[in-house]
């Protein structure tokens, strides 16, 4: 009946109502379970169930559903109790106008705590999320207050720089100083133009001062908040550390594998193939590996002379003719410009490379065809037989470059193969850098001498002092090796400042043992010229010997002044004004041309032993010792032939006018006191 009443009610109060009616605990849990109700309105007393259970019952069910009583006996003092203990409201059976308000108010009531209830948990699971996020996340957060100029940077920042402690605050100006001088300007432009809304998002990649003073990379992304008339108030974002990214990215660029000109392996996929290769040959002793490294002759003097597309056309010419003249599991790379590299596995017999360098030369000679012209670029190759003795990659290449450059030497169009003989043991070329410094060190190198004398008459007018090592387990090493080693290791002006004390001294010492005055000539290595005061180490070496300097010549490589003409000039003029000569070693190898020569106060030349090697039947090597004494002579220069062995030899350059000369047939380098020896008894 109550039921049918309150019913009716809420129909009147214009509420549709899908309704269940329960009398007992067991029927209202059941009905709770199979119905969701929008709102529960209960009696106080029923004659099955009394009202505060059923409230607890509901509550405890559907706790944000609104329940009500209503009732006509529950009273003030307990309607007072109900609606502290979790009743929505409480209408009295006399009352039951109030009934439709009623529920209606606490239906929107319910609606819009429920909404609230959603809204906070929304909020707090975004804020979890965030902090989550915060914290995971490898970026520092940084979060700035456009308007009161403040950013607070995440204890993460402190982490990735190197400091320590927590989070800090900082300004615009703090930040900026510790952005990399030459990412400042972009930072700056970027935060202003995001600042202005000119970008969707702030994003760039920055580097950061390190505490240890090194940089590290990182991507900076922020994005701005604005009020409503667009203004930037506060923009937050994170930096990320992407060293690790950038280095990888490097490498990548570095290792992309192929030279998008002629389609080939590059340098980096060359010699990772050569480390895979010399992997195999120290693992399997029947595996065999040769390098050849071919070099363009008369490229740049083409690419000159037909430009640059020519140039290209050649080159990728070049690449197809050596891939075509190889096996299909040998490689071929483009290493430089104009250089190629060549790896031969499985190659049974050393002459076996030999004969593939000269299939790879005859392939090069023939003509190519280019913009509308026939042209013959001609190669040298350079031949590392075996790769067996070898560590590292790079060093079979430099041995190939060094084979290369002699091919060159010896007139082009050829091939030659790296002598191990001449750079001693080569798995042992790291102990011979720490050795090499000790030897400096503790003034072990010793000193020969190689006498010059006149080709006409015969007598001896000077020496070059050639610097020994005496390595204690290796034996001799020749200063072919460890000359560059010094210059690599930066030890060649203190290994220089020794060499010029002592050839000074010890040839000071011969004056007055009965030899006339004879000149003494010392090497100046490029790297030494270059990177010191030579004119002061000579000044020195003078005074503490007491030489004249007019007994003193330098020798210098045409490498050493054609680098740097200006600085050499001056280099040179010093030393002239000291009094001592100046001589240009191995002449005839390099490529300086007369005009060029007469800039420096040069005093004589000595033409390069490989072009007096194959004198007199090589028209060549002829050719090029005659043109050299020619020109020498209209410079007013002196001239030392290097390295005459034979008495044919000898005969065929004094017939060209050379006066002086120096070789075995001469006198081998000897020790001091052989020399004097020698030189007493000389003529
Ligand atoms: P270089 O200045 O051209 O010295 C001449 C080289 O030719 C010496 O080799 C000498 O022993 C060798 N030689 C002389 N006559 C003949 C010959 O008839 N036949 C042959 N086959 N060889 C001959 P070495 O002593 O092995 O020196 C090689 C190079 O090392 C020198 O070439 C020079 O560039 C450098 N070097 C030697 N001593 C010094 C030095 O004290 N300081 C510097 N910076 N470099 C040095
Ligand atoms: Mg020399
Ligand atoms: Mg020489």
């Amino acid at each position: 009946m109550d039921a049918e009443l309150v019913l009716l009610e809420l129909r009147r109060g214009g509420l549709e109502v899908d309704w269940r009616v329960v009398d007992e605990r067991e029927s209202l849990e059941s009905a709770l379970g199979s119905f969701v109700p929008d709102v529960v309105l209960s009696d106080y007393t029923m004659p099955l169930l009394d009202g505060w259970t059923a409230m607890q019952v509901a509550r405890s069910r559907l706790p944000s559903i609104p329940f009500l009583f209503v009732s006509g006996s529950i009273g003030e003092e307990r309607a007072t109790e109900a609606l502290r203990a979790g009743a929505t409201d409480c209408i009295p059976k006399h009352a039951l106008g109030r009934l439709s308000p009623a529920v209606l108010r606490a239906l929107s009531e319910a609606e819009q705590s429920r909404r609230r209830r959603e809204a906070e948990a929304a909020l707090r699971e975004r804020d979890e999320r965030y902090a989550l996020a915060a914290a995971g996340s490898s970026g520092g957060i940084w979060d700035w207050d456009l308007l009161a100029g403040r950013i607070y940077l995440a204890p993460r920042w402190n982490e990735l720089l190197g400091s320590t402690g927590g989070a800090t605050v900082a300004t615009f100006d703090d930040w900026l100083a510790l952005v990399h001088p030459d990412d400042r300007e972009t930072f700056v432009r970027l935060v202003e133009l995001h600042r202005r809304g000119d970008t969707p998002v702030l994003e760039v990649e920055l580097r950061l001062r390190h505490r240890s003073g090194s940089f590290v990379w990182v991507l900076c992304r922020g994005l701005a908040s604005r009020g409503a008339n667009g203004e930037a108030k506060r923009m937050a974002g994170s930096i990320t550390d992407v060293s690790d990214l950038r280095r990888a990215l490097e490498q990548l660029l570095k290792n992309a594998r192929t030279d998008s000109l002629t389609g080939l392996p590059n340098r980096q996929r060359f010699l990772d193939r050569v480390t895979h290769a010399l992997d195999l040959t120290h693992r399997l002793p029947e595996f065999r590996a040769a390098v050849l490294l071919v070099d363009l002759d008369r490229f740049t003097l083409l690419n000159e002379a037909l430009g640059l597309s020519a140039g290209d056309r050649v080159l990728a010419t070049t690449a197809q003719r050596l891939a075509g003249a190889v096996s299909s599991h040998d490689l071929v790379a483009r290493l430089g410009e104009d250089s190629f590299g060549v790896l031969l596995e499985q190659v049974n017999e050393p002459s076996e490379a030999r004969a593939r360098a000269s299939g790879l030369l005859a392939a090069l000679a023939e003509p190519f065809f280019v913009a509308a012209r026939t042209v013959v670029a001609g190669a040298s190759i350079g031949i590392v037989e075996d790769v067996r003795p070898y560590g590292e990659a790079e060093d079979v290449l430099r041995d190939a470059e060094t084979a290369v450059a002699r091919a060159k030497r010896l007139g082009r169009g050829r091939w030659s193969v790296f002598d191990p003989r001449v750079r001693g043991e080569l798995s042992s070329r790291y102990v011979l850098r720490t050795d090499l410094k000790r030897a400096i060190e503790r003034h072990e190198l010793a000193l020969e001498f190689q006498p010059i004398a006149s080709l006409v008459d015969g007598t001896l007018v000077g020496c070059e002092a050639l610097v020994r090592w005496q390595h204690p387990e290796q034996g001799p090493v020749s200063p072919a090796v460890f000359v560059p080693l010094a210059e690599e290791e930066g030890l060649v002006s203190r290994l220089g400042e020794l060499v010029l004390e002592d050839a000074c001294r010890i040839a000071h010492g011969w004056s007055g043992s009965g030899i006339g005055p004879i000149t003494l000539s010392v090497n100046v290595s490029a790297v030494q010229f270059r990177s010191s005061d030579v004119a002061r180490a000579v000044s020195a070496a003078l005074e503490a010997s007491g030489l004249r300097p007019d007994c003193l010549q330098i020798e210098l490589t045409e490498g050493a002044v054609m680098e740097d003409p200006e600085a050499a000039a001056r280099s040179l003029r010093a030393l002239r004004d000291l009094g001592v000569g100046i001589s240009l070693d191995d002449f005839g190898t390099g490529y300086s041309s007369l005009a060029q020569l007469k800039r420096f106060p040069i005093t004589s030349l000595k033409i390069d032993r490989s072009f007096i090697s194959d004198l007199p039947g090589n028209a060549e090597s002829a050719a090029i010792a005659r043109a050299v004494l020619s020109m020498a002579e209209s410079l007013q220069l002196g001239v030392v032939a290097e390295g005459i062995e034979s008495d044919e030899q000898r005969s065929a350059l004094v017939g060209w006018g050379c006066r002086y000369g120096q070789g075995f047939l001469i006198g081998r380098p000897m020790p001091p006191e052989d020399f004097l020896a020698r030189a007493r008894r000389w003529a």
